[in-house]
């Protein structure tokens, strides 16, 4: 008797499944798909199932509540199509998937401690749309001063910004923007998110850490590093060690702007002239919400429609735009005798002007957080 192995059924499969559930989270994805929203909450309430869509920076709640009734089941069907552990509801899960009918990879993140049932949040990749820097709404002056970066063979070329402000699409935008058919190119990402075919891509793992993946690329011969994240004081130095010994080295760090972002290295502990050696370019960006043709003129300037319009789906907005503050090989004593408001002076373009560059066009509402420059922490006794 021969054997049949059994596997378990794709995401596209127990997506194409008769009844109600499939169902549902059918039109889910593809109406998170047609309206370009990047990502999906999913909610478990008092009254039951809320699944909602961000889309252009603004949640939306095309579907009705699903009953509480069916929201246990509801939930559990998403969890099989993401391939998640449907046997508990206790811990925290994380994974990500694909669907050939949407063209797009989803990055989960699935929560049970809410009190009426488990939460999850999907981040939406759309795998065919690869970020390109001529696309990115920046000046051409930024976008020739990064090229310039990207050209040179070593060097540390830094994006940073909070959770949500573009940092992984523009260096995506970066590396789509190299000759990787010329360049060896490793990418080093938690899990990688759009596959550039040409360039090698590697996965962290429990058992495999940023620090780990920095040293095993420096083994490959590579010309380009790029490491999606450096979140601590071993990541950083490695990747600094790196920028300086021949690699140009592309990362993100979790800070709001460009002094914060000397100070925050300095904070981890990298010497200062490892710092000003390595380098190359440093930025800080933030996307801001555009606003949409229905937009109020108030004492000259734009703000939100509250309403909205048919155009933009009610929410007044239609689309984000990034700004950008960096500067470019910042001179050594900067570095060594660190002062963030004489460092702020250097910047090529800063966020605070960037922003109220848009508000004065009209494309942002004028009522916007202003980011400033200036607004970051000081060291302690280290200066
Ligand atoms: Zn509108």
């Amino acid at each position: 008797m021969a054997f049949e192995l059994t596997r378990a059924p794709s995401p596209d499969e127990v997506l194409s499944e008769k009844g109600f559930f499939s169902n549902f989270w059918r039109k889910v994805f593809l109406y998170a798909s047609q309206v370009k929203a990047s990502d999906i909450h999913i909610e478990s309430l008092k009254s039951g199932l809320q699944v909602r869509i961000r889309v252009k920076g603004s949640l939306i709640r095309p579907f009705d509540l699903v009953d509480e009734r069916e929201a246990v089941q509801l939930v559990d069907k998403f969890k099989e199509i993401s391939g998640l552990d449907t046997s508990t509801k206790k811990v925290l899960q994380d994974t990500s998937f694909s669907l050939a009918l949407t063209n797009a990879t989803y990055r989960v993140s699935l929560s049970p401690g809410f009190q009426f049932g488990e939460c999850a949040v999907l981040r939406i990749i759309d795998n065919g749309d690869i970020p390109r820097l001529e696309n990115l709404a920046l000046p051409q002056s930024a976008k020739t001063d990064i090229l310039w970066a990207l050209d040179q063979k070593q060097g540390l070329f830094l994006v940073t910004g909070p959770t949500g402000s573009g940092k992984s699409t523009t260096l995506q935008a970066c590396i789509a923007a190299m000759d990787y058919k010329e360049k060896k190119i490793i990418s080093i990402e938690n899990p990688p998110e759009r596959i550039l075919d040409g360039i090698v891509h590697e996965s962290i793992t429990s058992r495999y850490s940023w620090g780990d993946a920095i040293k095993g690329a420096m083994r490959q011969d590579p010309d380009v590093i790029l490491v999606g994240e450096v979140r601590d004081k071993e990541s950083a130095k490695l990747a600094i060690e790196a920028a300086q010994t021949g690699h140009l080295v592309l990362t993100t760090l979790h800070t709001n702007n460009v002094p914060a972002t000397v100070t925050r290295l300095i904070t981890l502990g990298i010497e200062k002239y490892l710092i000003a050696d390595a380098l190359l370019f440093v930025s800080a960006q933030r996307l801001l919400k555009a606003l949409c043709e229905c937009k109020v003129s108030e004492n000259g300037l734009f703000k939100r429609r509250k309403e909205g319009c048919q155009l933009c789906k009610f929410t007044g907005y239609k689309g984000r735009i990034p700004i950008l503050e960096y500067c470019l090989t910042p001179d050594p004593d900067l570095i060594f005798n660190f002062d963030q408001k004489k460092f702020a002076n250097i910047l090529k373009q800063d966020l605070s002007s960037e922003t109220q560059k848009l508000i004065n066009e009209g494309t942002i509402d004028y009522r916007v957080d202003q980011p400033s420059s200036h607004d970051c922490p000081t060291i302690g006794g280290d200066q």
